[in-house]
C-alpha cells in the first residue's frame, strides 16, 4: 500500500556521487520507504555552466549499484523551464521582484544584501527579460522568522532579512535560481518530505518564504548531518571528494548506515545492497540520525 508520503533526491550533475551525497540518498530512501511512499528522482541540472559531461550516467550507475530503486521518471530540471518562468511570474505580480546590477566585487564580504537596487521593482516578465545579461533579479524579503521544524536537528528558523537578505531568483545569465526551481518541483511533485544534507538547513527559510509567496504548502524536513573528512572539511563536490565506486556498494551502504546512527548487524557486513537495504527499511529509525557533523575515518580526500 502506498501513502501520501513522498520523497525525493535531487542530486547536481556537478560530479559523481560522493559518500555525502550517497547519505542523502539513503536517507531520504529509507525515509520514504519504510513510510510505504514514493522516492522520487530528480536532476538539478539547472546550473549548465556547471554541470560536469559524464555525471548524469555515473549518478544513475552509482544508484543502480546500490540497489537504490527510484519510482517513475527521471525528472531533469533542464526541461521545466516553463514552470519556473510560470512560478517568475507570479512572484513579479506579487511586486516584490527587482533587477539587480551590483557586481559580485561591490557585495564581496558581505553575507547580507545591502538592498543597494531594491528601489529597481520590475512590473512584467519582459521588464526582467530586457535585462539578462546586465542584472540579476532578486526578490525583497521581509523582517519575518521563517521557522520549521527539523526532523533531526529540531526548530530551525531566521529572519531572512538578518541572514541572507534579498536573495537571487533568476540569475544575470538568465537561469532560474536553485532556491525557486526547488520550490516550484517539489510542489509540482507533491513532495511531502523533502530529506537532503545539512548543508541546505540554512537555505530552507528561504525555500519556505518563497512557498509563501506562490501559495504552496511546505513539506516537512529532515537534514542529514554533513560529513567531513580528516581536515573538518565538509565532503563535497566542490571539495572534490573522492566518488564511491560501485563496486564497493555493499561497504558503502554498511557505513552510511552506521553513520546514519543506525547500528546495522555485523552479520550484514558482507551482504549484497538489496539485503542490507531490507534490513535497513525494517529498522529505519530517524530519531537515531545524530544531529552533529561527524568527523569520519572512512572517507579521506
Ligand atoms: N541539488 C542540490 C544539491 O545537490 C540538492 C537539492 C535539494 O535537495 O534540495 O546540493
Amino acid at each position: 500500500m502506498t501513502t501520501g508520503y513522498v520523497g525525493r533526491f535531487a542530486p547536481s550533475l556537478t560530479g559523481p556521487l560522493h559518500f555525502g551525497s550517497l547519505l542523502a540518498a539513503l536517507a531520504s530512501y529509507l525515509d520514504a520507504r519504510a513510510n510505504n511512499g514514493r522516492w522520487l528522482l530528480r536532476l538539478d541540472d539547472l546550473d549548465v555552466p556547471r554541470s560536469v559531461p559524464g555525471a548524469e550516467r555515473e549518478i544513475l550507475n552509482a544508484l543502480e549499484h546500490h540497489a537504490l530503486e527510484w519510482d517513475g521518471p527521471v525528472v531533469r530540471q533542464s526541461e521545466r523551464t516553463d514552470r519556473y518562468r510560470a512560478a517568475f511570474s507570479r512572484l513579479v505580480d506579487a511586486g516584490e521582484l527587482f533587477l539587480c546590477s551590483c557586481s559580485r566585487r561591490s557585495l564581496r564580504g558581505l553575507t547580507v544584501y545591502p538592498g543597494t537596487c531594491r528601489s529597481r521593482i520590475i512590473h512584467s516578465v519582459s521588464n526582467a527579460d530586457a535585462a539578462t545579461g546586465l542584472a540579476a533579479v532578486r526578490i525583497r524579503v521581509p523582517a519575518t522568522r521563517y521557522a520549521f521544524v527539523d526532523e533531526v536537528f529540531g526548530v530551525q528558523g531566521e529572519s531572512l532579512d538578518a541572514h541572507t537578505g534579498d536573495f537571487i531568483v533568476r540569475r544575470r545569465d538568465g537561469l532560474f535560481a536553485y532556491q525557486l526551481a526547488v520550490v516550484v518541483d517539489d510542489a509540482a511533485a507533491h513532495v511531502s518530505h523533502v530529506v537532503r544534507g545539512a548543508d541546505l538547513l540554512d537555505n530552507t527559510p528561504r525555500q519556505l518564504y518563497l512557498m509563501d509567496q506562490l501559495g504552496l504548502d511546505p513539506p516537512g524536513y529532515a537534514h542529514i548531518p554533513v560529513i567531513t573528512d580528516r581536515t573538518g572539511a565538509k565532503l563535497s563536490k566542490q571539495t572534490f571528494a573522492r566518488a564511491i565506486t560501485p563496486r564497493d556498494a555493499a561497504m558503502n551502504l554498511y557505513l552510511a548506515l552506521e553513520l546514519l546512527g543506525q547500528e546495522p548487524e555485523p552479520e550484514l557486513l558482507h551482504a549484497a545492497p538489496r539485503v542490507l537495504l531490507a534490513w535497513a527499511r525494517a529498522h529505519w529509525a530517524l530519531n537515531q540520525v545524530p544531529a552533529t557533523s561527524r568527523f569520519s575515518d572512512f572517507v579521506s580526500i
